[in-house]
C-alpha cells in the first residue's frame, strides 16, 4: 500500500489540492456546484497524470477532452456561463464571484504560481483541438508577432467596458453569444495559423489574450522542467521536440521562452538519458 501511494504521489497530491479548493469553496458559498466542479476536474487531471506515468500515448488528450469539453459544452453552452476573457471582465465588473471569475483566479492568475501553464497543456478547450492538428513540433523559427495578444486583450477589456459604460441591456444574452462567436472565431483562426506557420500552437504564441495573465505568473511557477546536466549529453532532442520553443536546458527562470512551457512533458519523454524531470516531484 505504502509503495502504491509513493509511486502515485503526484496524482494524489494534485487530487488533494483540487479537493481542498472544492471543499473550501463549498463551505464558503454553500454551493454544491463548486464541490462537484473541482472534484470532477481534479479527478480528470489526476487520472491523466496516472496514465502519463504509465506512458499511455493519449493521456494528455484524455485530460484535455475531459476538462475542455466539460467547460466548453456544460459550463459555457448548457449553463450559459461565458468562460472566456470577456466573461471574466463581465463578472468582475458586476462584482459577482461566479464560476468564470473563480476559474480565472484558480487556473490563470494564482494557480500558475504553482503549476505554471498547466492549464494550457491539460485543460484549455482551444488547446484541446489545436493539439490534434498535424504540426505537433513547430517547423521553422518563432515569429515576432507576439504583440498581437496585447491588442486582443485590450479589445476584450474595451468591449466589455463599453457595454457597461453605455448601459447596454440584455448583457447575459450578449455574453452568451460573444462566447459562442468568440470560440468559433478562435478555433477558425487557430487552425488557420497552425497550417500557415506549420505550428499547432501558433495561436497560443501570438494571439491568445489569456497569456497576458499566464506568462508573468508562470515565470514564478513552482513546478518547472529541470535538467540534470550530469546526465545530459547535449543532443538537443528535447529542444527539437518542444511544441513551445522552450530552452529547457537552461535551468534559470530567464530561460528562452520559459513562460511558454505548458508542462506537456514531451521533452522529458523524448530524452534518451532521462536527464529531464519536473522539479519537486
Ligand atoms: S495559450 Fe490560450 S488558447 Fe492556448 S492553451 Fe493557453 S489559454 Fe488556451
Ligand atoms: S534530450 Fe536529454 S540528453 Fe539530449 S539535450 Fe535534452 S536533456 Fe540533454
Ligand atoms: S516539451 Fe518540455 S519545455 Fe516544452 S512545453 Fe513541453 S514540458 Fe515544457
Amino acid at each position: 500500500m505504502k509503495k502504491l501511494i509513493k509511486e502515485n504521489r503526484i496524482s494524489i497530491i494534485i487530487w488533494c489540492i483540487f479537493e481542498i479548493v472544492a471543499i473550501s469553496l463549498f463551505i464558503s458559498t454553500s454551493k454544491l456546484f463548486y464541490l462537484l466542479n473541482f472534484t470532477y476536474i481534479g479527478t480528470c487531471v489526476s487520472l491523466g497524470i496516472l496514465m502519463m506515468k504509465h506512458k499511455l500515448k493519449y493521456a494528455r488528450n484524455f485530460v484535455q477532452i475531459g476538462v475542455g469539453l466539460y467547460m466548453l459544452v456544460f459550463l459555457g453552452i448548457i449553463c450559459r456561463e461565458n468562460m472566456q476573457l470577456e466573461g471574466f471582465w463581465y463578472y468582475l465588473f458586476l462584482g459577482v464571484f461566479e464560476a468564470a471569475t473563480i476559474h480565472y483566479f484558480v487556473a490563470k492568475i494564482v494557480g500558475p504560481l504553482i503549476f505554471g501553464r498547466g492549464w494550457c497543456g491539460y485543460a484549455c478547450w482551444t488547446g484541446m483541438i489545436l493539439d490534434l492538428l498535424p504540426y505537433k513540433v513547430p517547423k521553422g523559427e518563432r515569429k515576432k508577432i507576439g504583440w498581437i495578444k496585447y491588442i486582443v486583450f485590450l479589445f476584450s477589456l474595451t468591449f466589455v467596458g463599453a457595454l457597461f459604460i453605455f448601459k447596454v441591456g440584455n448583457l447575459e444574452t450578449i455574453m452568451f453569444y460573444s462566447f459562442i462567436i468568440g470560440n468559433l472565431f478562435y478555433y477558425a483562426l487557430g487552425i488557420l495559423l497552425a497550417f500557415i506557420f506549420k505550428d499547432n500552437r501558433a495561436f497560443c504564441k501570438y494571439i491568445c489574450p489569456i497569456t497576458v495573465f499566464l506568462k508573468p505568473m508562470s515565470y514564478f511557477s513552482y513546478i518547472r522542467v529541470r535538467c540534470d546536466h550530469l546526465k545530459c549529453i547535449n543532443c538537443k532532442k528535447c529542444i527539437r521536440n518542444c511544441p513551445m520553443n522552450v530552452d529547457m536546458l537552461d535551468d534559470s527562470r530567464k530561460r528562452k521562452n520559459g513562460t511558454e512551457c505548458i508542462l506537456c512533458a514531451k521533452c522529458i519523454n523524448e530524452c534518451p538519458k532521462n536527464a529531464l524531470r519536473l522539479n519537486k516531484f
